[in-house]
């Protein structure tokens, strides 16, 4: 069977990243979070001293060749980011760190920055990457595009259930409010925003349990390899 790209586009929360490792682990493909790889630009531009004027954004761009990102696969095969050989799994994940990334992802330089890092990835094929500009901007001759939707009351109660999980203390109208407005921020900004690419397949997973997605996602997978 021929090595393809799969590009998995869609809103914050919607169980991209999910599908993503699931469909990779079934074909045996390279997964590459593409939103963890902004979440780190954010995180360093919190941490970096150089970064916290008024003039924030600028020095960060000069900072970009200094900002290397990687994925560590552990024992259990699951990924962790890496920035400048420091894994920061943990550390991005934060709601601070998410609402930076939808900001520094707005910056051209650092979008220019990591799309070529994230083309770099794909020169083989055999992957699923997952993202908002994956089937417009990265790959827009991937072989297999899929974009993901959920209804936002359902993704923001997703969302409370997984920062429960991992031990902080949620409020539903914070995360709801946080979500909507990376949707805004997301879909109206310059430089490419979250749009349907159009060949893409549009997957509504508000009311599909995780093996129904998964086994049509397999379906459609499975065609494009023939
Ligand atoms: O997917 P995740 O929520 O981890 O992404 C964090 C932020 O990074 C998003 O809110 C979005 O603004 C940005 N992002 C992006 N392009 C991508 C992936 C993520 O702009 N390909």
């Amino acid at each position: 069977m021929r090595k393809i790209i799969v590009a998995i586009d869609g809103y914050s929360s919607c169980g991209k990243s999910t599908i993503a490792r699931q469909l990779a682990r079934y074909a045996g493909y390279r997964y590459v979070d593409t939103g963890a790889m902004y979440r780190a630009v954010a995180l360093f531009m919190l941490e970096d001293e150089r970064c916290q004027g008024a003039d924030g954004i600028e020095r960060l761009v000069e900072l970009l060749p200094d900002i290397h990102i990687d994925f560590a696969v552990q024992a259990d095969g699951s990924q962790h980011t890496t920035l400048n050989g420091r894994d920061v799994e943990q550390q991005i994940r934060h709601l601070e760190v998410g609402n930076k990334a939808s900001i520094v992802s707005s910056v051209k330089a650092v979008r220019q920055y990591l799309v070529k890092m994230q083309q770099e990835m794909g020169r083989e094929k055999g992957i699923v990457m997952d993202g908002r500009d994956i089937g417009t901007v990265v790959f827009p001759k991937a072989e297999l595009k899929l974009f993901l939707t959920a209804d936002s009351q359902v993704r923001a109660t997703r969302r409370y259930n997984e920062l429960l999980a991992k031990g902080e203390k949620p409020v539903m109208e914070d995360v709801l409010n946080d979500l909507q407005t990376r949707d805004w921020r997301d879909t109206h900004r310059e430089e490419s925003p979250l749009v349907q690419a159009a060949d893409a397949i549009v997957v509504d997973n508000s009311h599909l349990s995780e093996e129904e997605q998964l086994q049509k996602v397999i379906e459609l997978f499975e065609q494009r390899c023939k």
